[in-house]
């Protein structure tokens, strides 16, 4: 399979993200707001917007590392705090019909714990489950949203991450993947500039890792486009699957239910 433009096994290519990911958490949330020019909160922003979740709903964020999304859902399907999640963990007033849960996931233990701690200090109090998208330790039919932020383009087989976050949606619930995407044809060259020089000297320069930005810089050009990934969402059995072009193409927004 491929790992950014380099070929590698297949087994091999989990533990290769994996030393990206530990590499870069520390620094994962200022280097994502110094190279999108803090963009990456509008998309998602966009996607909180277009996720439509409410009050007692149950989320999972899947590869959700540092936890933006996971903190965004948590303050929406329980605005007053009390998530079933608390209530379970802390078994404090037994609350019935309470439901609002979110979980947040993903593969890489530093990730992880950094977006653990965060939520933490924010008073939130969202279980942490490190887990690979590939088998998701979850029931069938147990959410009402999923979501995936510029954590497919990592995966090693996207097709069965895909059909694991099918399985344990409800019908009537629905998928949302964030991720880099093809960018408007007249802007790829000053893009490619930007990506292939700015982005490794960014990431020597904050986290002394040029490496793993030009691992990002040639995962996305990897990546499926737009109209491909549409097909994959629904090979894996979303129904309905739209896509919204983000800045131009550089990111997509892609939307799948589940009847
Ligand atoms: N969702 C967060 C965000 O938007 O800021 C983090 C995105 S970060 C670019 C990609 C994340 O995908 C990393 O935390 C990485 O550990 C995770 N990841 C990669 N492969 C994974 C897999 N097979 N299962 C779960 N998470 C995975």
């Amino acid at each position: 399979t491929h790992f950014g433009y380099q070929t590698v096994r297949e087994q091999d290519k989990a533990a290769k993200v994996r030393e990206v990911f530990s590499s870069v958490a520390q620094k994962y949330d200022v280097m994502n707001d110094l190279m999108s020019l803090g963009l990456h909160r509008a998309w998602k922003a966009f996607a909180i917007a277009q996720s439509g979740v409410r009050p007692g709903q149950r989320v999972l964020d899947v590869a959700g590392g540092t936890g933006d999304l996971a903190r965004a859902f948590a303050k929406r399907v329980a605005p007053d705090g009390n998530s079933s999640n608390q209530d379970a963990g802390a078994g404090r007033d037994g609350s019935a019909g309470k439901t609002g849960q979110v979980w947040l996931t993903d593969i890489n233990g530093a990730m992880l714990g950094a977006g653990r701690d965060r939520l933490l200090d924010d008073g939130l109090d969202v279980p942490a489950v490190q887990c690979n998208a590939e088998h998701l330790p979850f029931p069938d039919s147990y959410f009402d949203l999923v979501t995936v932020a510029f954590g497919l383009r990592n995966m090693t087989h996207k097709d069965a991450a895909l059909t694991e976050m099918w399985r344990v949606i409800k019908p009537g619930g629905r998928l949302l993947v964030l991720e880099f995407s093809k960018v408007w044809a007249p802007l790829k060259a000053p893009y490619d500039l930007y990506s292939f020089n700015l982005l490794p000297w960014l990431g020597k320069q904050v986290a002394d890792d040029d490496a793993s930005y030009r691992y990002l810089a040639e995962s996305i050009r990897m990546h499926p486009d737009q109209d491909s990934l549409k097909n994959m969402m629904q090979d894996a059995g979303f129904d309905r699957v739209d896509y919204f072009n983000l800045a131009a193409g550089v990111v997509a927004l892609h939307r799948g239910f589940k009847y």
